[in-house]
């Protein structure tokens, strides 16, 4: 793969005790240094009338003087210094490099993988909140809708976390279909599986909200059940994954049971389905904190399309996740395909 890397992703350090420390980063370079085939990129930061596109230019200011005062605490979870503004704008920047990129056709072994920090799919319209400032994803299809032929973009969230920013800016569009899989009742407690959007939107926000305990044979299921016919149905022209690394099974603020191989065969699954719909495809990373499973996920990711083939998980999907996969087909009841 190619990655998007910035070292300014480096200095936005929100301290010693915070998981979303820049440590990730490193453990996903040095995880990297053992595979063939890698590439670094470093694409040039977002301007801040790009930035504009996803957020207020009132919260904007906010941020940019907050920072430049020296940062601090924004709330109780989501801690700024100086460089952390100059880091947002090189972290959205890797984004739309993704974007880009996939749009004009990368693939295989070049489809490219934003790894930016901080991460950002919390970061609402107007407001930073969990470990995010600027919404990269939200970014990062902006810039594809604005500036490409993109008409339509899909964005699959796989972070344990439900991506309430990405969902609240995208909500009443028609252009940007949001799917997510997390677990009910983490950070932020968003993501019910009876929001599907509304007004143009309406039928374009997609929530599977598994108890804690899922795995990969709830997650492959969600996917081949609810999320890929959804977006074979949208067929989109640019498919971005929000690829967090938090639902893995050794992750420490998760219960979710993912393993490294079960990010593989979501990989492979989200290439099918940009090929399906002849989509670009590209990665953009959000959370992940245990530092191994993190960088592993990563590398899994690239194997895949370096030519690894991931093996699907044989275990039957659990109860708790039939139930919840058939409750996410009964709330989308009556949503056509738009
Ligand atoms: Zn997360």
């Amino acid at each position: 793969m190619r990655f998007g890397y910035d070292d300014a992703c480096l200095d936005h350090d929100p301290g010693p005790r915070h998981p979303e420390s820049p440590d990730r980063l490193r453990a996903i370079r040095q995880e990297l240094s053992k595979r063939h085939g890698v590439e670094y990129v470093t694409a040039r930061d977002a301007e801040r009338e790009e930035v504009e596109r996803a957020h207020e230019s009132g919260y904007v200011d906010r941020l940019v003087e907050f920072c430049e005062s020296g940062g601090g605490s924004w709330d109780p979870d989501t801690t700024a210094v100086e460089a952390t503004w100059p880091a947002a704008l090189a972290s959205a920047g890797q984004a739309m490099w993704a974007a880009r990129r996939a749009v004009a056709g990368d693939s295989g072994r070049e489809t490219p993988f934003a790894i930016g920090r901080p991460p950002g799919h919390h970061a609402v319209a107007d407001n930073a909140m969990g470990f995010c400032f600027l919404n990269n994803v939200a970014v990062a299809a902006e810039h594809a809708l604005a500036t490409t032929e993109t008409e339509r973009v899909a964005i699959l969230d796989w972070d344990v976390h439900h991506g309430n920013g990405t969902q609240d800016i995208f909500y009443d569009r028609g252009d940007v279909f949001y799917a997510s899989v997390h677990e009910d009742g983490l950070y932020p407690g968003t993501g019910e599986l009876e929001e599907t959007g509304e007004g143009d939107g309406a039928g374009a926000t997609l929530n599977v909200p598994f108890a804690a305990g899922a795995g990969d044979a709830e997650y492959v299921a969600a996917f081949d059940e609810l999320v890929i016919p959804a977006f074979e149905a949208f067929d989109p022209d640019l498919i971005i994954v929000s690829a967090g690394f938090d639902a893995h099974r050794h992750d420490p603020i998760s219960r979710m049971h993912v393993s490294t191989d079960g990010y593989g065969v979501l990989t492979d699954r989200m290439r099918n389905v940009a090929d399906a719909t002849n989509a670009g495809l590209g990665f953009v990373l959000e959370g992940g904190y245990s530092l191994d499973t993190l960088s592993e996920g990563v590398g899994m990711v690239h194997e895949v399309f370096d030519g690894m083939t991931p093996v699907t998980p044989e275990e039957d999907v659990s109860e708790d996740g039939r139930e919840v996969i058939d409750a996410v087909l009964d709330a989308r009841q009556g949503i056509g395909s738009k």
